[in-house]
């Protein structure tokens, strides 16, 4: 683990295995940190946030060592996308083009960002002080030590998407990765310390959830917790932060509506359904799991759909030629092959799919499930595998009812080509992102984040800078 600019072993000495998740064998062993190195990782933290080197190093500074950090990810984006592919599963090509092509963007557009930080002046009209003359203006300064906590399903964008942001702000940084996919933020941390961060800037503590993560999210040092994950963690930090009221950002779960109108292209549309639940595996907050198709193309649509998910060719992500991985652990494995179990049990029809596909390693058959009713455990819950729900509306004024009938408010996606039903559509959806005629699309410039219980805050564009400062105001009588 990487805790104050060197290389450690877990205090308690302890490992854990990592796997791989195509075979279910041992791919290597890491430290298992727990609460003593999260205490000395928030130290390393602290310390680092006050020290010169840090602190008063030019914002160009800052941003220029962010930049070389995507260029090193880029130098070594073969590596990355080999290990990510290992450690996680996904499909090496998707790994590379994807993950890792966005991480360096990621980094790129966020050194941008250190020089380009600023408050405001504000004219004052003080009215009990008449006659006095002020100059006040607004300072945005690094909101101090951040503990990040990331998922499994992207593990080294995640880590960009969070450091990104918070170097750019002048932050200093304890991240926790996840317990399944550690291999690529050690990676990561090794480029960190190459191109020159100041020791204890960033800080990565591989170890689980209930015991580092949990230490982290409570940790009376830590200024703020930035946390992707299920919204049942989600909560369980909020009351941990609690104790000193750090700053919170969450994104959570999602159980997305794709809606698709019958003037839709259905070319561009029944691809763009496929992919919008089977990429990642549907191991994506944002998936596209309930698909709502215009009673008149329904068949057409989910035929269409389904018949594409008998086609994605399944395979160790290593294999070039595979298009989908396995899950990413047994226990997602088994996750999501109850889900199966319940939706049939209720009476949901799989189309296609419907099961583990072989019994080695951690697949599952992409899946479409018709006949499915609004009270299924599979049409509420998200399942976080490449499973979709398909359900046919007679008339538009459907949509936003049925749409928004979730907890959830991450994502959406509108396929149509009537310019105002997807203006229209858009603007009535209680989702964070809107994506019309394509789904996924993902930019380091773009916000991405939840309505509801999909979070709180937004990741990514400008947006994300509010979360890493705080807005000093300062206010000078000059008369
Ligand atoms: P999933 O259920 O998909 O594995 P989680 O929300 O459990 O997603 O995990 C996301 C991240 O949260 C991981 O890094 C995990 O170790 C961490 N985590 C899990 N439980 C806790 C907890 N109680 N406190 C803090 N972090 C946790």
């Amino acid at each position: 683990m990487l805790i104050g600019g060197k290389f450690v072993e877990a205090a308690s000495g302890k490992t854990f295995p990592t796997y791989n998740p195509a075979t279910g064998e041992v791919l290597a062993n890491v430290p298992e940190g727990d609460k003593a190195d999260i205490e000395l990782a928030v130290k390393a933290a602290r310390s680092a946030f006050e020290k010169p080197a840090w602190r008063r190093m030019t914002p160009s500074e800052r941003g220029k060592l962010i930049w070389r950090l995507g260029d090193a990810v880029e130098q070594h984006a073969d590596e990355f996308a080999a290990l990510e592919s290992l450690d996680n599963g996904k499909a090496v090509m998707m790994a590379r083009y994807g993950d890792v092509a966005l991480v360096v963007d990621m980094f790129r557009y966020m050194a941008g960002w250190a020089t380009k930080i600023e408050g405001n002046t504000i004219p004052l009209s003080v009215p009990y002080t008449p006659g006095a003359e002020y100059l006040a203006y607004t300072l945005r300064e690094p909101v101090g030590v951040v503990g990040q906590i990331i998922p499994w399903n992207f593990p080294l964008l995640m880590a960009a998407w969070k450091l990104g942001p918070a170097l750019a702000a002048g932050c200093t940084v304890v991240l926790k990765v996840a317990e399944q996919t550690p291999l690529t933020a050690l990676r990561l941390a090794e480029l960190i310390n190459e191109v020159g961060f100041p020791e204890g800037v960033v800080n990565v503590v591989t170890g689980f959830g209930e015991t580092a993560g949990a230490a982290l999210a409570a940790h009376p040092d830590v200024d703020k917790v930035a946390f992707t994950g299920s919204t049942e963690v989600g909560k369980l930090i909020v009351k941990a932060a609690a104790g000193n009221l750090k700053k919170l950002t969450l994104e959570l779960g999602g159980k997305s509506p794709n809606v698709v109108y019958k003037d839709a292209d259905l070319d561009i549309a029944i691809p763009g359904a496929a992919d919008a639940v089977f990429f990642n595996h549907g191991q994506a907050c944002c998936a596209g799991t309930r698909l709502f198709v215009e009673k008149q193309i329904f068949d057409k649509v989910v035929d269409g759909v389904s018949d594409k998910a008998k086609k994605i060719k399944l395979g160790p992500g290593l294999d070039p030629s595979t298009e989908m991985g396995p899950l990413v652990s047994d226990e997602q494995l088994n996750r999501v092959c109850g889900y199966l179990e319940s939706g049939r049990k209720d009476g949901a029809k799989a189309l296609s799919g419907g099961g583990r596909h072989g019994n080695k390693g951690y697949f599952v058959e992409p899946t479409v499930l018709t006949n499915v009713k609004p009270e299924m455990k599979v049409y509420q819950e998200e399942i976080f595998g490449p499973v979709v729900v398909a359900v046919p509306f007679n008339d538009p004024s459907e949509i936003e009812p049925a749409a928004n009938d979730t907890v959830y408010g991450l994502a959406a996606g509108v396929w149509t080509k009537d310019i105002s039903k997807a203006h229209a559509t858009a603007a009535r959806l209680r989702a964070g992102t809107v994506w019309v005629n394509c789904y996924s699309i993902f930019d380091a410039a773009l916000p991405f984040g939840g309505y509801k219980q999909s979070g709180w805050g937004r990741e990514m564009g400008h947006e994300v800078l509010h979360n890493y400062t705080e807005t000093k105001s300062v206010c000078v009588k000059i008369a």
